[in-house]
C-alpha cells in the first residue's frame, strides 16, 4: 500500500518549488512522490501543471495533478506522454507553473468572497485561470454591478486569509465556526480545515482544501461578467479578472 503524499500545498500555498522523492509509478504512469507542492484537482479547483527537474537538469513535464484514491491521500502527477520516466528513490525538484497557480489562487479566493456577498447554498463551482463559475441556489437575480462593488469592497478591505484546523467535536460544539451555510464539512475526516477571512474570521470561515491568497487585496480587480438563470432556483455567476466596464 502506498503511503499518503505529504501535501505541502495545504500549509503553504505559496511554495512554488520544493524537492521530493519518487516513491512509485502507478499502472497508468502517474508519478507518486513522498511529498508535493502540486495541488491535486479537488473542490472545483483544477490540479497544477509544471515540471519535475532531474539531477541532470532535464525536465519531466507534468500536464495535470489528480488524486489516486477516493480518500484523497495519494497525489498522482501526470507526465507528458514523451516525458522520461523517473526511477523510484530519485530526488526531483518540483516546479509548479506558478503564474497559472497564482491566478487560480486569486480566482478561488474570489469564489469565497462571492459566497460572502451572496450567502446562498453553492450547487456547483469551477475555478478557472481566466473565469470562474459559481452556481448558487437562489431565486432572485441580483445586479451584477452591485455584486461587483461589494466584491471589490472586500478585496480592497485587504482582509487576512488564514486556515484553522478544528476537530469534528469542536465543530459540533460550536456550529457558528462555519459562517457559510452553503458548505457542509466532510464527515468522518476527524479534523476539518477551515479557511478564514478577516481578523478572527470576521468576514467568513468555511471548510475548504483549496489554495488561497493570504490577503484579499491580492485577488486584484475582479468583476461579475454575467449572471445566468439556470433553472428556477439556480443562478450561475461568472467571475472574471479586471474591472467592470463602465456604463
Ligand atoms: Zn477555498
Amino acid at each position: 500500500m502506498t503511503a499518503p503524499t505529504d501535501r505541502l500545498f495545504l500549509p503553504d500555498a505559496y511554495l512554488s518549488t520544493v524537492e521530493g522523492k519518487v516513491v512509485g509509478i502507478d499502472g497508468e504512469g502517474g508519478i507518486l512522490l513522498d511529498r508535493t507542492n502540486f495541488y491535486a484537482t479537488s473542490g472545483g479547483q483544477p490540479g497544477d501543471t509544471g515540471f519535475l527537474e532531474r539531477a541532470d537538469g532535464s525536465q519531466i513535464s507534468i500536464t495535470g495533478t489528480v488524486y489516486g484514491d477516493a480518500a484523497k491521500t495519494i497525489v498522482r502527477h501526470l507526465p507528458d506522454e514523451d516525458a522520461p520516466v523517473p526511477v523510484i528513490g530519485e530526488t526531483l525538484v518540483l516546479h509548479i507553473d506558478w503564474d497559472r497557480r497564482y491566478r487560480l489562487m486569486r480566482m478561488h479566493t474570489a469564489c469565497h468572497l462571492l459566497s460572502v456577498v451572496c450567502p446562498y447554498p453553492i450547487t456547483g463551482a469551477a475555478v478557472g485561470e481566466n473565469e470562474s463559475r459559481v452556481d448558487l441556489d437562489m431565486s432572485e437575480v441580483p445586479d451584477k454591478k452591485s455584486v461587483t462593488l461589494e466584491l471589490m469592497q472586500l478585496v480592497e478591505g485587504n482582509h487576512p486569509i488564514f486556515t484553522r484546523t478544528i476537530t469534528e467535536d469542536e465543530l459540533a460544539a460550536n456550529p457558528g465556526l462555519v459562517k457559510s451555510k452553503n458548505v457542509r464539512p466532510p464527515a468522518g475526516a476527524g479534523t476539518i480545515r477551515l479557511v478564514c477571512i478577516g481578523d478572527e474570521a470576521s468576514v467568513d470561515s468555511q471548510p475548504c482544501g483549496g489554495t488561497h491568497v493570504s490577503e484579499t487585496a491580492e485577488v486584484g480587480a475582479i468583476h461579475i461578467g454575467k449572471i445566468e438563470k439556470k433553472g428556477r432556483e439556480n443562478r450561475r455567476f461568472r467571475i472574471r479578472f479586471g474591472a467592470l466596464d463602465r456604463g
